[in-house]
């Protein structure tokens, strides 16, 4: 079996980074270090544009904001929602 049978539909798992925008001060050190084109400038704000494009359990970015702005679901959370979805595609 190939390893891709082995991981459920990448749009599935609800994992990538979140921005309160409240506390974001629009820096763009996100933006310009993430090298996945997570984020993205609109306007006058700092946004999630492609969110599926996150690597699933990286929070490397979290660690640069000088905000506090971005966070993540918690590593129960990666568990659980992995485990739901490998029960559904009848992975394990
Ligand atoms: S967690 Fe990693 S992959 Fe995801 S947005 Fe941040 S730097 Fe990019
Ligand atoms: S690094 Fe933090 S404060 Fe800076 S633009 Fe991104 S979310 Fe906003």
């Amino acid at each position: 079996m190939s390893k891709a049978n082995l991981w459920p539909p990448r749009e599935e798992i609800e994992w990538y980074p979140r921005i309160n925008q409240d506390l974001c001060i629009k820096c763009g050190s996100c933006v310009e270090f993430c090298m996945h084109g997570v984020y993205s400038r609109q306007g006058d704000k700092v946004v999630v544009s492609k969110p599926y494009e996150c690597v699933v359990g990286c929070e490397a970015c979290k660690h640069r904001c000088p905000a506090g702005a971005i966070s993540f679901p918690s590593r129960e959370e990666l568990r659980q929602m992995l485990k739901a979805l490998r029960e559904k595609y009848k992975l394990q």
